[in-house]
């Protein structure tokens, strides 16, 4: 749905009288992605606690149409060379906070995993040090069912709580079982954000703790590539690995304008500097029709595309599009 730019600009006004300079028109979203590329959001706003989501939902009430976005870490997003015609979301002041009670620890949906990770670690608290390796942050490790080194979110979430933008913001505390966890994914729609989420840990030795997350840092040194990308770029088909049929295809260091298909890790694509949105989309189409074409698998995307009106495999990457 088209949405009016005199949507924006009301939404603009009533934003700016609650969230002051916490409010931006036209801001550039590559710095908030880590394959940094993509152009600007309509509006950007940080909010600092669960209070303003409430401020945000009534702007939102008066413009219906304008959708959000809630940006994390960006570790799984592709951003469009036109940008995104909705309000992005960044949580910061409340949405950073710990707190640990005994085996429980609660974190605020915009702590880096690798900090929780840590925290966690050098409490004595063990269960999730495979958050080491994965630069995402809370919200969205939970949106996405973030997983890695044999585990997965879904295994020791215990809640979290989540706050509905269509619905005057309510707050709601929602069980791991209602949020409906699933390989890569949720049943949160575009509206809900996680404000927070509490996990059931197990108590261990702060260094055995702090040696498997060495580990973890270890092994993804030496099997993932640096630089800019957003980790694997298609979901594994069931029983096999994407990153494998890629490579059997010949792929590796296959290249289309400013981004190439990683030799270190096949389901990986870099992007250089000059990379653009439309380079990323063009290779990762390519790469399925070949795969498709020798092997037959037809390769979803795990990334979550915002502002493209149209992606290869139109997965369940829909929000915020144009
Ligand atoms: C080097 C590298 C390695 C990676 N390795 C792994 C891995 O091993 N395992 C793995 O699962 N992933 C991995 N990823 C992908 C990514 O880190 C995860 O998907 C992560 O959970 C995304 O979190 P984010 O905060 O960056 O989300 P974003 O990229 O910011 O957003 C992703 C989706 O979550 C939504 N979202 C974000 N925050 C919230 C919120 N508070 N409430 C509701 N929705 C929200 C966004 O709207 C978007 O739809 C890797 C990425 C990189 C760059």
């Amino acid at each position: 749905m088209s949405v009016l730019s005199s949507e924006f600009d009301a939404t603009f006004t009533t934003l700016s009288r609650d969230f002051g300079d916490r409010v931006e028109r036209a801001a550039a979203l590559s710095q908030f992605t880590t394959y940094r590329l993509g152009g600007p959001a309509e509006i950007l706003v940080r909010v600092r606690n669960v209070g303003e989501l409430g401020l945000l939902a009534a702007a939102l009430e008066a413009n219906p149409s304008v959708p959000i976005l809630v940006i994390g870490r960006g570790s799984n997003l592709v951003v469009a060379d036109a940008g995104v015609s909705a309000v992005v979301v960044i949580l910061e002041g409340d949405f950073e906070k710990v707190e640990i009670v005994g085996e429980s620890v609660t974190a605020g949906a915009g702590v880096p995993l690798p900090v929780l990770a840590r925290r966690c670690a050098a409490a004595g608290l063990s269960g999730l040090e495979f958050y080491v390796g994965i630069p995402g942050s809370i919200g969205g490790a939970v949106r996405m069912n973030a997983g890695g080194h044999g585990r997965s979110t879904s295994e020791v979430l215990r809640s979290a709580v989540v706050a509905d933008i269509s619905n005057s913001g309510a707050v709601s505390e929602r069980s791991v079982e209602s949020l409906g966890l699933e390989y890569r994914g949720s049943a949160l729609g575009g509206m809900e954000i996680v404000c927070s989420a509490s996990f059931d840990l197990a108590r261990d030795e702060p260094v055995a703790c702090e040696e498997r997350l060495s580990e973890i840092v270890r092994w993804r040194r030496e099997n993932q590539p640096g630089g800019a990308n957003a980790g694997s770029v298609f979901r594994n088909p069931e029983g096999d690995s994407a990153g494998r049929l890629i490579e059997s295809c010949g792929l590796k260091g296959l290249r289309i304008g400013g981004v190439h298909v990683s030799e270190k890790h096949a389901n990986f694509i870099q992007a250089d500097t000059e990379a653009t949105a439309s380079d990323l989309a063009e290779l990762v189409s390519e790469i399925q029709r070949r795969v498709f074409e020798e092997t037959g698998v037809r390769l979803e995307t795990e990334l979550h595309w915002v502002g493209f009106s149209k992606i290869a495999d139109e997965g369940d990457s829909s929000e915020a599009m144009q």
